[in-house]
């Protein structure tokens, strides 16, 4: 019998809002999806539910992925679905309050640099480990999930958490150089404002219809339509995308 080879993709944070969307997204396309979480086990657990009720395969693995160890645990839950072929590196957290950056303690600026930056680089390190023929790999896609912060500064709100995703920006374009020719595609997408619980984390549940005021479309995305950009450029749809980072963010 002839069963289909199921491609393997890692998705960070894959429990809730944008990074539950891609699981989703992927696991209706045909991937095998590590639906990776930090703390949120029955998060992870209906998304990996909706996954194989349409079909697909997940697996719900907890990791932190600023510890390596945990990084290196969720890839081989990967390989244990299917040949790694993705990478989606989605974790990221801003701090528990909106406020100036002198206001801010360096307890939560370690912790977002760690999860934010640490983590896309631990993860982005061992995909390419993986993937790159310069060890023996076939070739793959990393899509980084960066933020429209990155290049707004997100004064008087997050701007420690506005530097880690310029720092993910730099690492998406530099790797994408050093692996090109390696058969692997390293891009990144830039979300603008979207509806997730990211908002109510930092204490401002209501960040999203505040800002829609100041967003073009006259709304906030929802992580679906952030998780459609993710799953194009981590496709052969995009073979020609590289080093790119795609604004989804509803024009601001
Ligand atoms: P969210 O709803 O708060 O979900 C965060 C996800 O990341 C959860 O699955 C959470 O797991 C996981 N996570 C947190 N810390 C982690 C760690 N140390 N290791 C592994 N997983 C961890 O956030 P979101 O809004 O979907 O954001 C996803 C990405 O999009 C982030 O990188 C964020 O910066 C970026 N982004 C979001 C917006 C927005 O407006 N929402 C805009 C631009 C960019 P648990 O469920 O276990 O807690």
């Amino acid at each position: 019998m002839n069963s289909a080879v199921v491609n393997s993709v890692v998705v960070t944070g894959g429990s809730r809002g944008i990074g539950a969307a891609v699981c989703r997204l992927l696991g209706a396309r045909g991937y095998g999806v590590v639906v990776n979480y930090a703390s949120d086990v029955d998060a992870a657990r209906s998304v990996v539910a909706d996954v194989r009720a349409v079909g697909g395969q997940a697996v719900a693995v907890q990791g932190d992925v600023s510890a390596e160890r945990d990084v290196t645990r969720m890839f081989d839950a990967a390989t244990e679905l299917g040949p790694l072929t993705g990478l989606v590196g989605n974790a990221g957290i801003t701090g528990d309050r909106l406020a100036r950056l002198d206001e801010q303690s360096v307890e939560t600026v370690r912790r977002v640099l760690d999860v934010n930056v640490t983590g896309a680089f631990l993860c982005a390190r061992e995909a390419v480990r993986r993937m790159s023929t310069r060890y023996g790999g076939s070739g793959g896609s990393i899509v980084m999930v960066s933020s429209t912060a990155a290049g707004r500064g997100s004064p008087g709100e997050w701007v420690h958490y506005a530097a880690s995703k310029a720092a993910v920006e730099s690492l998406t374009w530099g790797l994408a150089q050093e692996v090109a020719g390696e058969g692997i595609r390293v891009n990144a997408v830039a979300p603008g404002t979207v509806e997730t619980d990211l908002h109510a984390a930092a204490g401002a549940p209501d960040r999203p219809q505040r800002v829609a005021a100041t967003i073009p479309l006259g709304r906030a995305g929802q992580p679906e339509e952030i998780a459609e950009g993710i799953a194009w450029l981590l496709s052969p749809a995009a073979s020609f995308v590289v080093g790119a980072v795609l604004p989804i963010s509803g024009g601001r």
